[in-house]
This record gives C-alpha cells, sequence and structure tokens, in this order.
C-alpha cells in the first residue's frame, strides 16, 4: 500500500485488501487451530521456514490484518497485537533486556508501565533508572549503564501529561547503541508518529483511543525496522546469535532489522507467555481504527474548549494541557502534534485532595472511572486509585500530585460537559 497516503485512508484501507468474493470487512477467524495436508508442510511453519497460520497462539489472520493496519499508521515495517497495552510494554521492553539488563526509563509514565518496570520487572533482574523525561543531555546520558539496553517514554503521559522530546531521547539511545521505545498510546498515529522523529519500536494500549468505545482490551508493538540490531552483536544476542528453540535461526540473518524484533516477539514471548488479543478483540478495535481520524479530532476540539474553560474558573489552581498557549509543552506539542495531541486534561481543585472529591462526586456526565481515552467522558483521581502504590516523592516524580483530577473529553457535546463541570464547581 501506497506509504504516502493519509491516516484517514489508510485507517479505513490499510491492512487488508479482500480478493474477488472474498468479505468486504476483516473476517473473524474465530479458530484456534488450521488444518494441513501434510506433516511435512506444518513442519515448516514451526521451523519458522514458511509463513502461514497453525495455532492462533501465534498468529491469527484477523489480528495480523489488525496489526498490518496499525503498522502502516505508524511507518512502521512489522508489528504484533497482544492481549493488552501491559503485555506490549513487556514484551517490548523484555524482547531486548532480561536478567541482568538495565533499562533507561522517564519517570512519567502509565502507572501500570511503571509497578511492571520498578517491581515486576525488577523480580526477573531487569533494572531500571528513571529520568525525569524534562533533564537535561547531560542528565540523561549520565543514566546510561554498559549493561543498558533500551530506553523508555511516552509521547504523552498518562496522567502527567508531559510530552515526551523524542529527538532528545533518540539521540540518548542511539548515542548509547540501544533502541528508543515509545508508548503512542494518548497521542496515537493520527496525532503523532514517533518513529518519524527517531524511536524505534513503538507500544499501544489499544484499549484507549483506538478502540475508543470502552469495548475491547489490547495492545500491539511496532518495529520502526530502523535499528541495527547486527552491529551490536554482544548487546543483542537474542537477535543476532542462533535461538536453539528454533533449530539455531539467528532472528537478524534470516528477518533482516525489518523484521528481526517482532518474529522474536511472536515466535519466543507470544509463544512462551501467550498474551494473545481475541480475533473478536481485534476485530473490535478495527472497528475503532475505522474512525479514529474523525474521533481524534472531535476528542482535541472539545479538550481545548474545557481546558480553556478550566482555565479561568476561579475555583480551578492549575491545568495542563498542552494545547494551551502558555502550557509547559505547548512549543514542544506544536513541534511534535502540530494537528492536535489528545483529549485528557489535568487540573487541580482548589482545595486539594478533598475539594477534588468533592467536585468529582457532584460530576453528572462525567462518570469516575478507571479508563481514560473513549466516547464517554470520565474522569479519575490518581493518587487515590491508579498511582495508590507510590509514596508522595514517587508521585511528583511521575508528575502526580494529590489534588490531581484527571479529565478525558469524550464524544459528548462541549458545551454540555462545560455546563456539568460549572454545576459541580459551584458543590465544592
Ligand atoms: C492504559 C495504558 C497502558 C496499559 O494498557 P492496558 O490495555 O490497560 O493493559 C499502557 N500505557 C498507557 C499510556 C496507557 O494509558
Amino acid at each position: 500500500m501506497n506509504k504516502n497516503l493519509h491516516p484517514e485512508t489508510l485507517c479505513i484501507q490499510a491492512g487488508y485488501q479482500p480478493k474477488n468474493g472474498e468479505p468486504r470487512q476483516i473476517p473473524i477467524i474465530q479458530s484456534t487451530t488450521f488444518r494441513y495436508e501434510s506433516a511435512s508442510e506444518m513442519a515448516k511453519l514451526f521451523d519458522l521456514e514458511s509463513d502461514g497460520y497453525f495455532y492462533s497462539r501465534l498468529s491469527n489472520p484477523t489480528c495480523d490484518a489488525v496489526a498490518a493496519k496499525i503498522a502502516a499508521l505508524e511507518g512502521g515495517t512489522a508489528a504484533m497485537l497482544t492481549g493488552s497495552g501491559q503485555a506490549a510494554t513487556f514484551f517490548a521492553v523484555f524482547n531486548i533486556a532480561g536478567n541482568g539488563d538495565h533499562v533507561v526509563s522517564s519517570s512519567a509514565i502509565y502507572g501500570g508501565s511503571y509497578n511492571l518496570f520498578a517491581v515486576t520487572m525488577k523480580r526477573m533482574g531487569v533494572e531500571f533508572t528513571f529520568v525525569d523525561p524534562d533533564c537535561s543531555e547531560e542528565e540523561l546520558n549520565a543514566a546510561f549503564r554498559p549493561n543498558t539496553k533500551a530506553v523508555f517514554g511516552e509521547t504523552i503521559a498518562n496522567p502527567a501529561l508531559t510530552v515526551l522530546d523524542i529527538e532528545k531521547f533518540a539521540n540518548a539511545a542511539h548515542a548509547h547503541g540501544v533502541p528508543l521505545i515509545v508508548d503512542n498510546t494518548f497521542a496515537t498515529p493520527v496525532n503523532c508518529r514517533p518513529l518519524e522523529w527517531g524511536a524505534d519500536i513503538v507500544t499501544h494500549s489499544t484499549t484507549k483511543y483506538i478502540d475508543g468505545h470502552a469495548a475491547a482490551l489490547g495492545g500491539c508493538i511496532v518495529d520502526g525496522g530502523k535499528f541495527d540490531w547486527a552491529q551490536y552483536p554482544d548487546k543483542f544476542p537474542g537477535l543476532c546469535t542462533p535461538d536453539d528453540s528454533y533449530h539455531g535461526v539467528v532472528y537478524v540473518d534470516r528477518f533482516g532489522k525489518e523484521g528481526a524484533f517482532i518474529t522474536k516477539a511472536t515466535a519466543q514471548l507470544m509463544r512462551d507467555f501467550g498474551s494473545v488479543q481475541s480475533p473478536q478483540n481485534a476485530f473490535l478495535t478495527n472497528l475503532g481504527l475505522e474512525s479514529l481520524p474523525v474521533r481524534m479530532r472531535q476528542h482535541c476540539q472539545t479538550a481545548q474548549k474545557v481546558a480553556e474553560y478550566l482555565q479561568d474558573h476561579e475555583k480551578i489552581s492549575w491545568v495542563s494541557y498542552c494545547g494551551l498557549p502558555g502550557d509547559k509543552y505547548y512549543e514542544r506539542a506544536k513541534k511534535y502534534m502540530p494537528n492536535g495531541s489528545c483529549g485528557v486534561i489535568s487540573f487541580g481543585v482548589k482545595g486539594g485532595r478533598e475539594a477534588a472529591a468533592r467536585f468529582m462526586e457532584h460530576l453528572q456526565l462525567a462518570a469516575i472511572e478507571t479508563h481514560v481515552a473513549d466516547a464517554r467522558t470520565c474522569c479519575l483521581h490518581p493518587a487515590g486509585t491508579t498511582h495508590r502504590q507510590m509514596n508522595d516523592q514517587e508521585l511528583a516524580a511521575a508528575g502526580v500530585s494529590p489534588d490531581l483530577v484527571r479529565l478525558s473529553c469524550g464524544l459528548e457535546n462541549a458545551d454540555d460537559l462545560i455546563a456539568d463541570i460549572a454545576q459541580a464547581l459551584e458543590a465544592v
């Protein structure tokens, strides 16, 4: 498919082109397994010597079509779906960093990613150094060690809403011979394509805007196909030396830098951990993708209007939204996301923790939910929920203050949302 097509076109047409008489919509191949005429044909699949489907834990046509669409949107060379965003984050990092390795990560990341890195992966022997995403180049470079294998950050951090200086992080990563992995969940490929700014791997929680209807959990990993693993065989032995579990295949030799990362993640991690996305969920994710550009425009317009309203309100102490002139990230967002960022705003209600809770209880349209980035407006108090494991110091490093309310603007009418916020603020 033509690489110069716009996101609106790719969202509809990429990934699946039916032939004569085939279904127009991506079919849901709800089958665990696939039939073959001979054992030798199947053996070739097991040895990664030919393409084809044999078991849906490793690959499924519905999931592959949706992954191919997201790869096209991000401008990548290969992609895989996972059962959730968490699985995508874990696979993206664990595919190249194991016991004894080290990873540099922005400290402003999703609470679930922080927990995965700082607690669970630490237990697996992977050490993380968390850096302020706005730190100087010197501070960033100082975080690297000889055993560093990757750098991780979020385009727009959930819930801190910091905007990552992707070029700065990519330059530092590449100067140390490691790839930059960017979680692009909040911006979506409609508003930002991190691979074009130097990122090497992109991850998504498709559960958020890509699905967009709070219907299907899912994740995705996209490889930009540019990182030259073979240049650093000692750093990335998993990609550059024989895999005994596949008769000695060397991923970079067999699949090139365009395909090695995703093939290894599928062949080893999906095989062993099995965090697959169901074909049914992939189908729902694809319905979301079809309208993603239209929805993102609306989410951004509404968020802009709501942020401007909040900024002028006497009961609001601060508003963070990179679309507001004067916001700390306004200029950076204009560079990386000239057409808009996302529909999520954070702000502080005067009176702190208690006032924030009271305000939220009085909202009628915005529901209190552990979710963001879908058609229905919702709000959350991270310090009391998603980030409750963190102490005050860790909260501050993640950019979360105790009075922070995160509001995810849905697709309702913006004036109705503002009226709802106004009456809830009256009650504070
Ligand atoms: C929600 C989220 C995740 C985790 O995704 P799940 O689909 O809930 O597993 C990862 N990163 C970001 C930025 C998120 O918002």
